[in-house]
């Protein structure tokens, strides 16, 4: 793609060097510790989305126009169509259009990190086409994101995968999707918290015997391989808003590590009719917090309903500030709330009862952030309620409030229907180590 402008990603502390999209998504974090992102941005108007009709063609344009010049860029048409292979259908919820529900639930492991793990490693797949060596992914999880990974590069040649999650401290479904693969995916339960399997992540990166005998990479949320392709349904979405109505859309997301609200403001950056955006927040309320009170103050996250968003400390916080560096720029540009367990309680019960709903306690913190909005807003905007995992992932929360059984998704029956297996380990380097040099 000769015409495309060269298009480079720069750390959000500046310090390292600028690298293009590829070899930014295979670095993960930058050598500086930062995170990348975007040193200048598109320029684009819906009409530049006017041949495009489908998720994959419209995830396509917008990446092509984040990407630039990349090697990549010239795949991205038989990349979309790859990972983009379920839908995210925009759901009304009320007949004047102005409020809908943007289900990003049907890929594979039934939530939405399916988008982000399928594009990362369609990328790696075609990045490392004739390397020898298998690549070992490493990811540390507390729910959603290790099985995401797991099912995207689940039987992939070149590609192992271990899965590192805290035993016992993650829910009995998600216990399922971290443990039903075998093949090139090992589970491992560590004996610890969460924090500990990030640690040793961290821990076999920094060792050079490891690292020599290995290609090891990772997959966590803040690599760019991630972050773009969930721009590309915001983008879908906007488009079809702007189409039929002539506004922009408004997004309404459960936050936790801010992977998923990063990417919308990205694609309303890069020009995408996107209007307001709040980020919504379990009772983890460092985020709405530092927007009231100007301090940044990260905290040990708590436990809450919405397991996925129980974050005290988001990584994609430096991306938010590089976009905004000026408190007053950012509160212009967001706002956020924090939603109780109580509160996800109730608003489950109503939506099954208001509107027949059934959702999971992430999207009912959404629900209740647009419940939240004064009037004069509710009524001069199109609300998108962003839905990030299936309900039937979390039966034991949603069914008593709801009073009936939650039907369980084709993909997902599948899913709990195969075998499964895990092995212990302590929290040491000590332990993981051996398992990482078996094949
Ligand atoms: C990961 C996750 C979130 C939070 O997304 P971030 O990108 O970390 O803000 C919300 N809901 C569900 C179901 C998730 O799995």
């Amino acid at each position: 793609m000769s015409g495309e402008p060269q298009r480079r990603f720069v750390s959000s502390r500046g310090a390292a060097a600028q690298l293009g999209f590829g070899a930014a998504l295979q670095q993960g974090l930058a050598s500086d510790g930062g995170l990348y992102v975007p040193q200048t941005w598109p320029r684009l108007t819906p009409a530049e989305f006017a041949d495009t009709q489908t998720l994959p063609e419209v995830a396509a344009r917008l990446i092509g126009a984040f990407i630039g010049d990349d090697p990549l860029a010239a795949q991205l048409p038989a990349l979309a169509r790859e990972v983009f292979n379920f839908p995210a259908p925009l759901v009304p919820l009320r007949e004047d259009g102005r409020l809908s529900v943007l289900q990003l639930f049907h890929g594979p492991t039934a939530a939405f990190k399916d988008f982000g793990a399928r594009f990362l490693a369609a990328c790696f797949a075609r990045l490392r086409a004739g390397e020898s060596r298998p690549l070992t992914i490493l990811v540390a999880t507390s729910g959603d994101t290790g099985g995401a990974v797991a099912a995207a590069f689940h039987r992939r040649p070149g590609f192992r995968v271990v899965v590192l999650f805290p035993r016992g401290l993650v829910s009995p479904t998600q216990e399922r999707q971290l443990t039903c693969w075998g093949d090139n995916v090992r589970s491992l339960a560590v004996r610890g918290r969460f924090d500990d399997c990030q640690r040793l992540v961290k821990e076999a990166f920094l060792e050079p015997q490891l690292r020599s005998e290995l290609s090891l990479s990772s997959a966590n949320s803040i690599n760019l391989g991630r972050l773009l392709p969930q721009a590309a349904y915001y983008a879908a979405t906007s488009l079809a808003v702007w189409r039929k109505h002539g506004e922009p859309a408004s997004f309404i997301i459960p936050s936790g590590n801010l992977g998923n609200a990063l990417a919308c403001l990205w694609a309303r950056t890069a020009g995408l009719p996107i209007g307001a955006v709040v980020l919504a927040h379990n009772a983890n309320r460092t985020v709405p917090d530092f927007l009231e009170t100007g301090e940044w103050r990260p905290r040990a996250s708590v436990a809450t309903l919405a397991s996925a968003m129980d974050v005290g400390d988001p990584s994609n916080m430096e991306r938010l500030r590089a976009l905004y560096p000026q408190l007053e720029g950012l509160r212009a540009a967001v706002s956020a709330v924090s939603v109780s367990d109580q509160d996800i309680r109730a608003r489950i019960s109503a939506g099954y009862r208001d509107y027949g709903q059934i959702w999971c306690p992430h999207t009912a913190v959404a629900v209740e952030a647009w419940e939240r909005l004064p009037q004069q807003a509710r009524a001069t905007h199109r609300w998108v309620l962003v839905s990030t995992a299936h309900p039937a992932k979390f039966a034991q929360i949603v069914e008593p409030q709801i009073g009936a059984a939650v039907p369980v998704p084709p993909a997902l029956a599948e899913l709990f229907s195969r075998p499964v297996h895990h092995d212990e380990i302590d929290p040491g380097l000590e332990a993981l180590r051996p398992l990482l040099r078996e094949g």
